[in-house]
């Protein structure tokens, strides 16, 4: 027998509407490019959303086309987060520090019908043009007619200016009803190696994974409080924070391009925000600037902080200079993101000093409505003893069941399950907390670094025989990449010739920091090269320098 009550799909326009509706002059604050600062109410976003859909309509836009988006934290990006789904179609935020093959390489895998770019990406779209053309008709510059560039697209493109295409659209646009099912924003993760991966959000996850992620124990996000996603809106759509705010009425602040620690600081003040969410290299440059300024934030109480593990130099700073409390999460784009928040159960309620610290370095319990388990090597579940350490599985209706364009639950295993590539303990009050990575891969503040595909123009080297990336801890970045090579016999191996290689092939950014020439690297019995072992050796390698 069915229940009686009444059936309402989750939308996203739902959320919307409803901020709207609800709380129609809670702050959404934009930091702009030029420094100066737009500010306007949910009701202001939900209306030019709607003149948003009618523009993209007059662009020939249609429900389950991908609309993709090359840009920064701000309120036109927000409006294209909420009219793209609201009509049906798919926002596809793409990550503009990723290398332009890349770049062209997910553009065409998601097959973008048009972009929406930052006027500070100009540059990346014209180098990308030519390579995503077959898809691309539309390019849309966030910005206004008075500071609209111009831009050399390819043949059959079409340049437009999102404030003129917009101040040409009306807003009688009313926001349809369908399948909560329905995709509603697409967002590649190069969480393992080889090409990057989309991971296809619907409505109803969204929706699920923003009513969580606003509970107390975790965002604990509510009116009044105003927050500040630090963490861009290209990272798994701001890890929720825009949808979490408009379904509580919590002011949202979007700080732009400039996430310096002076530029943060004055921003965090100006706008009065209580809670600010990102990496911890972005702490760690927001601490070293109220240190040597010796700047006090007025008005944050709490400081999310993931991403990448919580250095406990940050909770004890941020509590002992400024008052503030970091509270530590985990997650994964696969995983919408939120997977875990570190919120004390009673008994950790009375811990003091060091053993809070240490007790808030976990990544915490899972939220309600996922689940997480840890096995080991035969797929056994092993116990909740904070010892036991073996592989984190998650299940649930925001983790994903397949990556875009592959088979249906290709993702899980036999009985659902998702393989986060991390290898954690659970102890008995359910605190989950990350010891090593079972995927090979760097995450250097914040972003990921390929290290198969480092060490592939490593071995093309003709002096290199075999050649090793590992993620070695660093102060500044979390972890950079570390190259070990072994010279070919007879051969020597100038590392700074190995470095040149890689000149045009990656992101500068992904460039080693170091070349170690070794003689030998550790294989196991089928002759698999061992990455522990050279974890084991090398993790500490960055440690003793400044971090450039
Ligand atoms: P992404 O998909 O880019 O969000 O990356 C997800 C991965 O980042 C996870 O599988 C972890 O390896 C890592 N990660 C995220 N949050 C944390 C955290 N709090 N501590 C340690 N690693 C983390």
């Amino acid at each position: 027998m069915l229940g009686l009550m009444q059936s309402q799909s989750l939308l996203i326009s739902g959320i919307l509407t409803r901020a709207a509706r609800h709380h129609a002059t809670a702050p959404v604050i934009s930091r702009l490019h030029d420094g100066t600062t737009h500010r306007y109410g949910w009701v202001d976003v939900e209306r030019r959303s709607r003149q948003l859909v009618r523009a993209l309509q007059s662009l020939g836009v249609t429900a389950s086309d991908r609309i993709g988006t090359l840009a920064w934290n701000g309120y036109r990006h927000l409006e294209v987060y909420y009219a793209a789904p609201g009509m049906g179609a798919i926002c596809h935020t793409i990550n503009p520090r990723l290398h332009p093959d890349d770049l062209a390489y997910i553009v065409t895998h998601a097959a973008d019908r048009i972009l929406f770019v930052d006027i500070s990406f100009v540059a990346l779209i014209e180098a990308i043009a030519e390579r995503v053309k077959e898809c691309v008709r539309d390019v849309v510059i966030l910005t206004d007619a008075a500071t609209m560039p111009a831009v050399k697209l390819a043949p059959g493109m079409r340049l437009h200016c999102y404030d003129t295409r917009l101040a040409d659209a009306d807003a009688d646009y009313a926001w349809p009803d369908f399948d909560e099912n329905t995709a509603s924003a697409l967002c590649y993760t190069s969480g393992t190696t080889g090409r990057p991966k989309g991971v296809l959000y619907s409505h109803r996850s969204t929706l699920l994974h923003a009513y969580a992620a606003c509970m107390p124990d975790v965002l604990c996000a509510r009116a009044g409080e105003r927050i500040l996603p630090v963490v861009p809106m290209f990272h798994v759509n701001a890890w929720g924070i825009p949808y979490a705010c408009a379904l509580t009425g919590a002011g949202l602040v979007l700080p732009g391009r400039h996430l310096d620690g002076a530029s943060l600081a004055g921003l965090l003040n100006e706008e009065q925000v209580t809670l600010t969410c990102g990496v911890p290299t972005i702490w760690m440059g927001l601490l070293q600037h109220l240190r040597t300024s010796g700047q006090t934030l007025t008005s944050v109480r709490r400081i999310m902080t993931g991403g990448s593990a919580t250095p406990p130099l940050l909770i004890e700073a941020f509590r002992d200079e400024q008052n503030i409390r970091v509270e530590h999460g985990w997650g994964m784009t696969e995983l919408s993101p939120v997977g875990t928040y570190n919120a004390p159960k009673e008994t950790q309620m009375g811990l003091q000093g060091a053993a809070a610290v240490r007790h808030m370095l976990k990544q915490g319990r899972i939220l309600p409505g996922i689940d997480m388990k840890i096995v080991d090597g035969d797929g056994k579940e092993l116990p909740w003893d904070g010892v036991a350490f073996g592989d984190l599985l998650v299940r649930g209706p925001w983790i994903a069941s397949a990556y875009y364009g592959e088979p249906p639950n290709s993702a899980l295993d036999a009985e659902g399950w998702f393989a986060t590539g991390d290898v954690a303990t659970i102890d008995p009050d359910g605190f989950m907390e990350i010891t090593d990575r079972s995927k090979d891969v760097i995450k250097s503040g914040g972003e990921w670094i390929s290290s198969i595909a480092l060490e592939n123009i490593a071995v093309s080297h003709p002096d290199v025989l075999e050649a090793a990336v590992i993620a070695a801890r660093h102060p500044k970045w979390d972890e950079r990449p570390l190259l070990l090579v072994v010279p070919r016999p007879g051969h020597t191996v100038d590392p700074a010739s190995v470095l040149k290689l890689y000149e045009g092939q990656i992101a500068k950014w992904w460039l080693p920091d170091e070349v170690l020439v070794v003689d030998s690297l550790p294989h196991g019995a089928t002759g698999k090269l061992q990455k522990t072992t050279l974890r084991a050796q090398f993790k500490e390698y960055y440690m003793g320098s400044a971090g450039s």
